[in-house]
């Protein structure tokens, strides 16, 4: 190794990558190799502002000491143990994500699809055993782009055909409709048998899309009005990554089942949790779901010092300043270059859409130059890049996030 060059150096990595990977990912062709904070450094030395934060597993930002402490001191002790049996973590962790967020129950999972997957289960048991529907017919209502996750039961929820072509057949029983169209939704629900309704308060896998105050609180009413759920997939849009603790904050909505991945282990291990009071969550018994890793000593304790960092760095406080900050440059690029058809997010949520067809290649080719010049992002689609950096980021870094945008939106 020591022989080659820094670019030798990279392309070997992309070429181990390439040889031995499944093709199953278009990687900006970058090759880190450590991160602190909003930065991450390449094999090569050079230094980058992260503004993906592993599609907000980061929000903490990278490598964070009281989260790493976590981890290292409880591996050292005990990593493992199945739920055959108790551990001296779990319940401590259970208590203090319950009333962190103010539920009864918690059900903890690994990676964010396993927590909507346990959410759905949840979902149709509750609707068999509590509230008396006849079996197999449970209907939940999902929305047009969702993006849960890559499961064959994610995909099955998916309107996007490069998630769910050819992957077929399908998990039956959802309700696709349009997102943010309050006629749909009525006639969905009149239709019957609604168990539940699956909803990502804003969707951010289909570019940050934010729906109507009027919409989403039409979904939380006509869900208590027909007594179904409301079920929240807050994997990338909770834990403070809008300038509150949960998107669903901005409408003081409560979700009757509230799902959670990413960013609760800091980005430092594969970390979910459903959320529930009793009344839904007790409807699962012994033995009827579960998961070997799901609750393991190493993850809860790791998800404690990730939650505890979120209140005592004042992370929502700050997302919303500094997205507020950021959103306004730009508008102001928006208005000097007269490329960018929209800005729009919330807190550190943020996408620009441009002003090309949704399957030109110009956010990819933007992407590789921002990356040139020490910005790392990643185009949603053709023509929209998400912005959204650790929530630990200065005014200073937004600035100069925002010189490189203008830089290279002048090329
Ligand atoms: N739900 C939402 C809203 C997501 O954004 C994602 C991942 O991007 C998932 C679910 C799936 O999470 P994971 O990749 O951890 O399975």
């Amino acid at each position: 190794m020591e022989t080659l060059t820094a670019p030798e150096r990279s392309q070997h990595y992309l070429d181990l990558e390439d040889r031995f990977g499944a093709h199953n990912y278009h990687p900006i062709p970058v090759v880190l190799t450590r991160g602190r904070g909003s930065y991450l450094w390449d094999v090569e030395g050079k230094q980058y502002l992260d503004f993906l934060s592993a599609y907000s597993a980061v929000n903490q930002g990278h490598c964070h000491p009281k989260i790493l402490d976590a981890l290292e001191t409880q591996a050292r002790s005990l990593t493992l143990t199945s739920r055959a049996f108790y551990n001296d973590q779990l319940g401590a962790y259970e208590h203090y994500i319950c009333n962190y967020f103010g539920y009864d129950k918690v059900l903890p999972m690994n990676t964010g699809v396993e927590a909507v997957e346990t959410a759905v289960k949840l979902c149709r048991k509750w609707a068999y055993t509590r509230r008396g529907m006849a079996e197999n017919k449970a209907r939940i209502i999902v929305f047009d782009r969702n993006f849960h996750g890559r499961t064959l039961l994610a995909v099955s929820l998916s309107t996007d055909p490069s998630s769910y072509g050819q992957f077929g057949p399908f998990v039956p029983g959802f309700e696709k409709i349009p997102f943010d169209n309050e006629e749909t939704l009525e006639r969905a629900f009149a239709g019957g048998d609604i168990a539940g309704l699956l909803i990502e308060p804003i969707q951010g896998e289909a570019g940050v899309i934010l729906p109507g105050d009027a919409f989403i609180q039409k979904c939380r009413r006509l869900c208590s009005e027909h007594g179904a759920l409301f079920m929240a997939d807050e994997i990338q849009t909770g834990l403070c990554r809008t300038g509150k603790m949960l998107a669903c904050d901005y409408n003081d909505i409560r979700p009757d089942v509230l799902i959670l991945g990413k960013a609760l282990s800091g980005g430092v291990l594969p970390v979910s949790a459903v959320l529930a009071d009793d009344e839904i969550m007790l409807s699962i018994r012994p033995g009827e779901h579960g998961s070997t890793f799901g609750g393991n000593p190493l993850a809860c304790r790791v998800a404690v010092a990730a939650l505890d960092v979120l209140k005592e760095e004042k992370l929502a406080e700050n997302a919303f300043e500094m997205g507020k900050l950021f959103r306004g440059g730009l508008e102001k690029l928006k208005l000097r270059h007269g490329r960018i058809r929209e800005v729009r997010g919330r807190g550190l949520l943020n996408a620009i859409e441009m002003d090309v067809p949704s399957d030109s290649p110009v956010a990819w080719e933007l992407c590789l130059e921002l990356a040139n010049r020490g910005l790392l992002a990643k185009p949603t689609h053709g023509n929209i890049i998400r912005l959204a950096p650790p929530l630990c980021i200065s005014n200073r870094d937004i600035e100069k996030a925002l010189d490189i945008l203008d830089a290279v939106l002048s090329q």
